[in-house]
């Protein structure tokens, strides 16, 4: 079975670049100079080759349409994502994925911000997501995905105007944190599930003085910062270890049983 290269390239890349951040973050050398660099070398990816792509890999098989990819390989790819995000939290999401990575550089403009870190909301919305996206596809053959514009955008093409869907969400994250990741993407509802599970985390550690208007919370687009969120839409994204004054919170094993 021939394997197209630039499939090949998205998974190389993909794996080593989880396991680069994620080494990074452990050994306390990550920083936001490297984040940056991820996010633009995973989004040069997306538009060069559309890889690695997973929430499009996962509609592909839904679909029946993973030609250039065997399908027990494609599905052997998004399981193996879904057992990584089991230990190390959704480093996919925070600077592989070219999909996060767009939203993650626009969030970065200096504009004004809106909020949602309710994590009830993005849950029960994503609940509906989720099971919808499976039945209009399998059952259906209607790629979501594919009629709001995903790959228009990376391919710079606008077929239909419910292309225009995708391009709207872009823009909209310069001023929502990840709208498509935390509202919309099916593939990343399930590693937000595994997340809650990983290994390693952002935690607070013993030098986390415990202030009375935390930082590390303030900063944290999504609520996650508390030491008792479970970090489902936790992004690695590097905003609170960079707030607090005490180094008091990190990458690391997580001690809850
Ligand atoms: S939530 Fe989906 S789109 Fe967002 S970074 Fe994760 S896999 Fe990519
Ligand atoms: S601010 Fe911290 S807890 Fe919040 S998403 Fe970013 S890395 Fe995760």
């Amino acid at each position: 079975m021939v394997f197209k290269s630039a499939q090949i390239a998205g998974m190389v890349y993909a794996i080593l670049s989880l396991v680069i951040v994620t080494t990074l973050y452990r050994k306390k050398k990550f920083n936001r100079k490297t984040a940056y660099g991820f996010t633009v070398v995973s989004i040069i990816m997306g538009f060069l080759v559309f890889a690695p792509m997973l929430p499009w890999q996962m509609q592909s098989l839904l679909l029946g349409t993973s030609k250039q990819i065997p399908t027990p390989v494609a599905t052997l790819v998004l399981v193996i994502f879904v057992l990584l995000t089991f230990i190390f939290s959704r480093a996919f999401c925070g600077y592989t994925c070219p999909i996060g990575s767009v939203q993650e550089l626009l969030y970065h403009l200096p504009l004004k911000k809106f909020k949602i870190n309710n994590r009830i909301v993005p849950l029960v919305i994503r609940f509906i997501v989720l099971p919808t996206f499976i039945v209009v596809a399998a059952v259906y053959s209607i790629g979501i995905l594919k009629e709001i514009g995903l790959k228009d955008f990376f391919f710079l093409t606008i077929t239909a105007w419910t292309s225009l869907i995708f391009i709207a969400l872009v823009v909209i994250s310069a001023l929502v944190y990840r709208p498509f990741c935390r509202f919309g993407c099916p593939y990343g509802m399930l590693l937000s599930l595994a997340a809650i599970k990983s290994r390693f985390k952002i935690r607070q550690n013993e030098s986390c003085i415990d202030c009375k208007n935390p930082k590390c919370v303030s900063v944290c687009p999504t609520g996650e910062a508390l030491s008792t969120s479970n970090k489902m839409e936790c992004y690695l994204c590097y905003r609170c270890i960079e707030a607090c004054p005490t180094q008091g919170i990190e990458y690391g094993r997580d001690k809850k049983p």
